[in-house]
């Protein structure tokens, strides 16, 4: 008799959604698997940094011998808390010129974390419904109560915190800025709007697929829309554009205490190597100077949106993400397969990481493509 594992695997295996771990090699913006050098376009290296030989050459040659250590042997809270830690925090608090920052192990870690810490049982969480599931997890595990708005239904989330804003303490409104599956922009300044029509509403924006790629300088969409000392909770990763590992959120200085005292996934676990943390530092201090990078990627994004919009292929990406949503997994997998064998590496996405029914291409843009690398990308796509 087959076990209830088996059962279920068998299950997704026959309507393709079962997944297993790809043998692949790296080499900078390309991939090796089955033998094939291909174009990686399911990376989150957005900048195309995670493999510049000089930078990681240059990162060697500065750094301090009291930060090469792969261990930082402790949390922050007893001996982890390296100097490198407060140098990055006061970097990107001086960056996003806020009052502090902290920083945690990872995306996950930040957002299973801060929302079980700052809420309770009088509090609401509104989210968008298409929020990552590391946010859907720190709302699981939080005791307050909360609903999920649909995408990006301004409008509805008004109605809600007008309906709900006497009978909590406090609301918090939780989305990203750029949504990972579509690559859609949200109106953060229309989330501000909203959240300051009563004083007990929060704002919590997690930057991940924004943060290095967005923005002047880089800080993301919400330095791009000019409204970082509005929102609570700025968070981002460091795991995507900024090509190291790592999470962080900027906040008021009261707040970030709070954290140091009540977040688990902050308190319970080891700090980041401080290898890792002076990489980190050592991004952000470049991070104005990519600014032509940026541009690049941003007119790619455009390009490769506009060449599906003539193919009359609907698309709400307002970004370097580009989705073809496709429908079915099995034709999700099959388009995939067509595209490797004429060099592009690209992933199917499929539930439960996009909804039943959406399966998709997402092609995830990076700055190291040039031009020509594209127009055969659009070629292929005809
Ligand atoms: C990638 C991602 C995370 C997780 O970050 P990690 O550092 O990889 O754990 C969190 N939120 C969003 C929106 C993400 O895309």
């Amino acid at each position: 008799m087959m076990n209830r594992y088996e059962q279920e695997l068998s299950r997704l295996q026959a309507k393709g959604n079962l997944r297993t771990l790809p043998e692949v090699e790296h080499s900078g913006k390309w991939i090796i698997a089955g033998g094939k050098k291909l174009l990686n376009l399911s990376s989150n290296d957005y900048l195309g940094l995670a493999a510049d030989k000089d930078l990681r050459r240059r990162f060697m040659e500065q750094l301090d011998e009291a930060d090469f250590l792969f261990s930082s042997s402790s949390s922050r809270l007893l001996t982890g808390n390296y100097p490198v830690c407060e140098r990055l925090e006061s970097l990107l608090a001086r960056l996003f010129q806020t009052e502090s920052a902290l920083t945690f192990s990872s995306g996950y870690h930040l957002n299973t974390g801060i929302l079980p810490a700052v809420s309770d049982n009088h509090t609401l969480i509104l989210a968008d419904k298409l929020v990552h599931a590391s946010l859907i997890d720190g709302i699981r595990l939080a005791s307050a109560e909360y609903i999920r708005y649909r995408h990006q239904d301004y409008g509805q989330l008004e109605a809600l915190v007008s309906k709900h804003h006497a009978a909590y303490e406090r609301i918090i409104i939780v989305t990203e800025s750029i949504f990972s599956m579509d690559g859609d922009v949200t109106d953060l300044r229309r989330l501000v709007a909203v959240k300051k029509t009563y004083p007990n509403v929060m704002l919590y924006v997690d930057e991940a697929h924004a943060v290095g790629v967005r923005g002047d300088k880089g800080l993301g969409v919400a330095e791009e829309q000019n409204c970082v000392s509005d929102i609570d909770f700025l968070c981002g990763t460091f795991g995507k554009a900024m090509a190291s590992v790592g999470a962080y959120v900027v906040c008021r200085k009261e707040l970030r205490e709070f954290l140091v005292n009540r977040m688990r996934t902050f308190i319970f676990t080891t700090a980041l190597p401080p290898v890792n943390v002076a990489w980190t530092c050592f991004m952000f201090e470049r991070l104005p100077l990519w600014k032509e990078r940026r541009m690049h990627l941003a007119r790619m994004g455009q390009r490769l949106r506009n060449a599906l919009a003539e193919q009359g292929i609907p698309c709400v990406s307002g970004s370097h993400i580009v989705p073809l949503v496709v429908g079915d997994s099995a034709d999700a997998i099959l388009k995939a397969e067509a595209l490797r064998r004429k060099g592009f590496y690209v992933l199917p996405v499929r539930p439960p990481t996009v909804p039943e029914g959406t399966s998709r291409l997402r092609f995830s843009l990076r700055a190291d493509i040039d031009e020509s690398e594209l127009n055969e990308l659009i070629t292929c796509l005809r």
